[in-house]
């Protein structure tokens, strides 16, 4: 997955943006039901990269505090869900794969929480699912 630029991404509205200064060496498709409700989408597909080299460039996100450990981070004016940060492994962030500008590039790899998955949602169904996290982590 190499490409001259770094990916970017942002939201709905234009007020933010950000880049990722590093590789994205993997996506999940997540089942759980807070992504679900959160989303209000079936699934939400994440990638993961150190805090560090997540670069909001313009706008700031706001935050929601969804557990005791996890807080949803998301664009003040136009609500667009972009990432996720949990304080059991404060040194990552989630972020959503629908909002880089090339999403196209960087197909999941695997299912968490398969066992929330909705039964008629038929999606990448050659890929591993794991009943929770594949590190065990709760979202
Ligand atoms: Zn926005
Ligand atoms: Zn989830």
């Amino acid at each position: 997955m190499s490409e001259t630029e770094p990916p970017k991404g942002g939201c709905l509205c234009g007020a933010l943006r950000y880049r990722i200064d590093g590789p994205i060496d993997h996506a999940v498709h997540c089942h759980c039901t807070m992504c679900r409700r959160w989303s209000g989408a079936v699934a939400v597909t994440w990638f993961t990269v150190p805090l560090t080299q997540f670069d909001v460039t313009t706008g700031q996100l706001a935050a929601y505090k969804s557990s005791d450990h996890g807080e949803r981070r998301f664009c003040p004016t136009c609500a667009t869900q972009v990432a996720f940060w949990s304080s059991k492994r404060p040194d990552e962030i989630d972020i959503t794969i629908g909002t880089l500008d090339h999403p196209e590039k960087y197909p999941a790899n695997r299912h968490v929480f398969a066992a929330n998955r909705l039964p008629w949602l038929h999606l990448d169904e050659q890929l591993p699912g794991y009943e929770t996290t594949s590190s065990g982590t709760a979202p």
